[in-house]
């Protein structure tokens, strides 16, 4: 059976009015169940969900071992790396029959404060055992040395769990996500988003999305279609990506 080209129509606000751009969509900020423990859609769910609301592809960023995690206690590395894992595996799996392209990434936790990482692989997150306990300071530097990219997610929520709910040093992040959907008060994309500006930083926007019914309301649009994940990074670095928000 031919898969169908993936693509989605945005409406881009210019300063003649509305119009309709055929760009591709991709989601950047995304989590399954039970992996992150937060999580209600399976991942298969997740992906049929996304193909049906015309993205191209997802970036499965399920919480890590120091976020929300659904990993049961007392693993040994390579099974909790095994679980961990197994969310992005369904997704692609899923993903691959039905020509959505999904993606690896992470969301990594440092005392509530939280960073989307892509361009790591799952080989990556085997061979280094205890990478749930860095600092700041230390998985940026990791995630780097291995070409990966970091983004702020959510800088300025606060929540119980965030310790310091503002943006880290700006030194230590490659983009930060100036609108996520999960941000019900308006005030906190708008600080993000000046925070950007203020330190000329990548923007991105994500869903964060839980629910496989959740409105699709966030993630980048790129005029190609992503071979792989740099070209979405890539794509974010440079500018060239049209931020989807409601
Ligand atoms: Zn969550
Ligand atoms: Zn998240």
């Amino acid at each position: 059976m031919p898969i169908a080209p993936a693509y989605g129509i945005l409406t881009v606000k210019s300063p003649e009015g509305r119009f309709s751009k055929l760009l591709y969509l991709y989601e950047t900020h995304l989590h399954t169940a039970p992996v992150s423990r937060c999580a209600e859609a399976t991942p298969r769910e997740q992906a049929k969900a996304y193909k049906e609301r015309g993205y191209a592809g997802i970036i499965v960023t399920d919480h890590f071992l120091n976020g929300n995690t659904g990993c049961p206690k007392g693993l040994s590395w390579a099974d909790a790396m095994t679980f961990f894992c197994s969310g992005y595996e369904a997704a692609k799996a899923e993903g691959d029959k039905l020509g959505l392209d999904v993606f690896f990434g992470l969301e990594y936790a440092v005392r509530g404060t939280e960073f989307l990482l892509y361009g790591l692989t799952p080989e990556f997150l085997f061979n280094h055992p205890g990478m749930d306990t860095l600092s700041a300071a230390q998985i940026s530097a990791l995630t780097r040395s291995a070409g990966g990219y970091v983004a702020q997610a959510h800088p300025y929520r606060s929540a119980w769990w965030i310790e310091r709910p503002y943006p880290v040093d700006p030194g230590l992040i490659d983009g930060i996500e100036t609108f996520n959907a999960g941000n019900f008060d308006p005030e906190i994309n708008a600080l993000a988003h000046e925070f950007a500006e203020l330190n000329r930083l990548p923007a991105q926007s994500g869903t964060d999305s839980h629910f496989a019914e959740q409105p699709f309301t966030g993630g980048v649009a790129l005029r190609e279609r992503a071979g792989d994940i740099f070209d979405i990074i890539n794509a974010i670095k440079t500018g060239r990506v049209e931020l989807i928000t409601p």
